[in-house]
């Protein structure tokens, strides 16, 4: 559309809009007539789809067509069950697709994006979603664009286009009606793009068009959507392909040893096909998700929002947190503590006559005060307003006889604003002129003090020092004179040739939380890193005062020195750096590239606009959730509700459980398959029967390995988890000896299961499938019991602290006594009812795999206690 042909008057009469916004009835209406205001995702897929793909796996297949092929020739009970068992298999795979979809979409939504419009005449928040055209929006630095708009108003106003354009550099926007011709879209200074944000100023606009009709929705089905498998699925996925490969192998040379021993052909080949689809865990990706995305559910409630899933494997392995001090490590509640005024000031240099810091205190800030008496703006100045209220002096009363004419705004890199007061209204008779008030980190203001004040520098460096070496955040003020108001262009030679007339220092305390907090962090082997903009000295005191800086060892950089280090020299003390002060919001991205030099996982913390540089390319970038901007949670892989660090901590434990509980799962499913695999292979070599029928292997791998396994995800976290290092990510899943757990585990398994076999039959007993098929079922209920804790004895942790497994594995029971007992899958199972000799025979030869593997953690505890 060409909307940026059109006046804005032509625009309004489009959209039968005006600048006081359209009523809420109308919204509605247009809500329902143009849908919600989001991207569809085109690759989701449909119900259809998931069910299929269940039943389109290759071994499945083959499956169904050999039980039918045998149903026909033979045995038609067989094939019904294994029909059912697959429909059953495939209900329960697509649930669990399902609900690992549900989850992620879930994740989406728990962070949703607002918008500030005016309708009615006033200004309320609405989620971005509820946007329709005509609306109108206010818009400010720090904002992602929620729609197609067509500015009206605007203020210095600058975007950041990249994301839709590919154009790095920022657009500055008007509200000019353009000429006719052809624009692309970087061209349309009028209007703002949906996903696209704002680095600078800010504006008030129509909304044009809104979801998929917007220019990003045109190219919604080019766009790269994040991938959405973690590092571990995709390494599942690849393991998977491999095992798949030796299974078929194991499984046609036990079809061909069976054949040979003069086993029927077709029931070889359909046991040997059931232990192929059982041993191969193609659902294990499936879920990784489900328990990430409920590990995300439970960060949630810890007021950690994960907005990208593979965030929750990474916590778990995080080795640095690098963190901002303000507001994250310390409470941002300031209050100023001390001044300092010049003595011997030359009056003449202002026009403000007593207490003259208390004065620039009062006039030059942003700070308001809403309906209820509460100071709203950034904690730095309100403390420093509410200071000079409690001394009576008041900015309405002052800006009366000063009014301010312009600003120069605070930010971080400048590390100082000024503000231009008109002096006209004072005495009669005094000529009228301007005077400009600066504040800023006080060596910025020192720098640009007058000749006259040079000499006292050093002087003033000790006293701001000293207040710095308590811990506050010191802020100068100095002053100057003009008779009119400069061009407000080159902010250096307007702020320059300052007259200081004061300090003030803050105190920011550190928060409680976050002084355990940063214990158990280094007690877990993951370092936490502060980063200010404060001066160094200020950082040092708060740093020591929260246990972050110890030693002799950790270092401390400014701003400025990290700038003056070569790519190669930083690399080399980075890991060393506890305190970063003094530093820009580009630095940060610095920083995290360097760790990674080093092979480091990052987290780092953010809220700005230049902060999401950083937050993306950490591993685990973090908006701030009160405090963050819109562009800064857009960018992170998690957002902090509360803003604290302690939060930080709480979430690297919770993924570093997840994370073992994942592992605990695959050990547990990955071990079962084993015990099947050897038992059936090795029957031959005892010169025993196969030991189980195609339709006993299938039931195990849907009950037996189903249940239990997905209520391991509820385990609790393990009471070492903050007492080791962190795991490393492109570790080896079956490294720490889980990969020769699988394989000794199911061998005894395998073993046991022929064991009793041998045994029944040698001593005449006609059970011995039933006892077999039993003994291999209950082995897994003891073993995922031993395998709750990677050390711990289960009598330790206690046999009740996990209920949902314990739940699990009653149904388990309950489920195969059933089929042992009932004369219906006696018939159907092929399953004969065991007296209470031969159940008790075996139970006890179940509970051998839960001993060995009690024993096997107890030589585990010797040995690291003899180290
Ligand atoms: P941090 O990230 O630690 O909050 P900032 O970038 O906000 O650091 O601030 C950097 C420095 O700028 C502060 O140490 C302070 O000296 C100065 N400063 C902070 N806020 C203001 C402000 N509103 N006006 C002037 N100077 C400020
Ligand atoms: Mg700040």
């Amino acid at each position: 559309m060409n909307w940026h042909l059109l006046s804005i008057t032509e625009i309004a009469e489009l959209l039968k809009s005006n600048p006081s916004g359209i009523s809420n009835s109308i919204a509605l209406q247009r809500l329902s007539e143009y849908g919600k205001n989001e991207i569809e995702d085109k690759r989701k897929k449909t119900i259809l789809q998931m069910i299929l793909h269940q039943l389109t796996d290759f071994m499945i297949l083959v499956l169904i067509v050999v039980a039918i092929v045998s149903g026909i020739l033979g045995d038609l009970t067989d094939t019904i069950i294994i029909l059912a068992i697959i429909v059953i298999n495939a209900a329960v795979g697509f649930i669990q697709e399902y609900r690992s979809e549900k989850a992620i979409e879930a994740l989406k939504n728990m962070a949703p994006s607002f918008a500030r419009v005016v309708r009615e005449g006033s200004t309320l928040e609405i989620t971005a979603t509820e946007l329709v055209p005509g609306d109108v929006v206010l818009l400010e630095a720090g904002n992602i664009i929620p729609a197609d708009v067509r500015f009206f108003e605007t203020h210095q106003i600058k975007v950041d286009e990249s994301a839709l354009t590919g154009e790095s550099h920022n657009v500055e926007k008007n509200c000019n009606i353009l000429p006719k011709g052809d624009y692309s879209l970087g061209d349309r200074i009028n209007m703002g793009f949906k996903g696209t944000h704002i680095t600078n100023g800010r504006g008030i606009a129509y909304v044009m068009a809104t979801g998929m009709n917007t220019e990003l929705g045109l190219i919604a089905k080019m766009i790269q959507t994040d991938e959405k498998s973690t590092p571990l699925q995709r390494r599942l996925t690849a393991f998977g392909k491999r095992l798949s490969v030796i299974v078929l192998f194991i499984c046609t040379v036990i079809f061909v040893i069976g054949w040979w021993r003069g086993e029927d052909a077709l029931t070889m080949l359909l046991t040997s096909i059931s232990l192929a689809v059982a041993a191969i865990p193609e659902a294990l990706p499936a879920l990784v998700t489900i328990a990430l995305a409920f590990g995300a559910k439970r960060l949630a409630k810890s007021n950690a929002l994960i907005r990208k899933l593979p965030a929750v494997e990474t916590l778990g392995s995080v080795t640095y947190i690098c963190s901002d001090k303000t507001g994250t490590l310390t409470l941002n509640k300031m209050t100023v503590q001390e001044t300092y005024e010049i003595p011997n000031r030359d009056s003449s240099s202002t026009f403000l006559e007593n207490s003259v810091l208390l004065d620039a205190m009062a006039l030059n800030n942003d700070v308001s005060k809403d309906r209820n008496e509460k100071w709203l703006g950034d904690s730095t100045e309100v403390a420093l307003v509410q200071f000079a209220f409690e001394k009576n002096k008041e900015r309405t009363d002052l800006e009366k006889k000063f009014p301010r004419v312009a600003e120069i705004p605070f930010d971080s890199t400048r590390k100082c604003m000024t503000t231009f007061h008109k002096t006209e209204n004072l005495n009669a008779g005094q000529a009228g002129g301007i005077m400009a008030i600066t504040k800023g980190a006080v060596e910025i203001i020192l720098e640009k003090l007058v000749e006259s004040q040079k000499s006292l520098i050093p002087e003033l460096e000790s006293k701001a020092n000293e207040m710095a070496e308590k811990g506050y955040r010191v802020i100068g003020y100095a002053v100057k004179k003009m008779d009119t108001l400069p061009e407000l262009q080159d902010f250096d030679a307007v702020e320059s040739g300052l007259t200081l007339i004061g300090f003030a220092g803050i105190i920011d305390p550190p928060r409680e939380e976050a002084k355990q907090a940063v214990a158990e962090c280094k007690q877990a082997r993951t370092i936490p890193v502060m980063i200010t903009g404060d001066h160094k000295l200020t950082a040092i005191a708060i740093a020591k005062q929260l246990g972050i800086l110890t030693s002799k060892e950790d270092l401390v950089l400014s701003g400025p020195e990290l700038a003056a280090l070569t790519e190669s020299q930083f690399d080399d003390i980075v890991e060393r750096v506890r305190v970063y002060a003094r530093v820009n919001p580009e630095q940060k991205l610095k920083i995290v590239n360097a760790l990674h030099d080093r092979g480091q996982i990052v987290a780092m913390t953010g809220d700005g606009v230049n902060d999401a540089p950083a937050l993306k390319n950490a591993d685990i970038g973090i908006a701030m959730g009160i405090n963050g901007t819109e562009v800064s949670k857009e960018a992170s892989h998690m957002i902090l509700l509360d803003d604290n660090f302690a939060t930080i901590v709480v979430a690297v434990k919770h993924g570093r459980k997840v994370f073992d509980n994942i592992l605990k799962f695959i050990k547990y499913i990955m071990t079962g398959n084993s015990g099947e695999i050897w038992a059936i292979f090795l029957a031959p070599f005892f010169l025993l029967p196969i030991p189980l029928l195609a339709i006993h292997i299938l039931w195990i791998n849907l009950v037996t390995d189903g249940l239990p396994g997905l209520a391991l995800a509820s385990e609790p976290a393990e009471a070492n988890i903050m007492r080791r290092p962190p795991r490393k990510p492109k570790e080896n899943i079956f490294s720490h000896g889980m990969g020769k757990h699988i394989l000794w585990v199911g061998l005894l398994m395998g073993i046991t299961t022929l064991g009793i076999q041998y045994w029944a039959i040698n001593s005449g007993d006609t059970h011995w499938q039933t006892m077999a098929f039993t003994v291999l079922c209950f082995s897994q209920m003891g073993h995922v019991m031993a395998i709750r804790s990677e050390r711990e004895s289960l009598f330790k942790i206690g046999v009740f602290s996990n209920k949902p497994l314990l739940a699990a594995l009653f149904l388990t029971v309950v489920l195969q006594l059933i089929l042992i007992y009932s004369p219906f899958f006696n018939g159907v199972f092929k399953t004969q009812p065991l007296t209470i000799y031969e159940l008790a025979i075996t139970l006890a030869v179940s509970s051998i795999v839960f001993w060995a593997v009690e024993i096997e953690k107890w030589v585990k505890r010797l040995k690291t206690k003899n180290k």
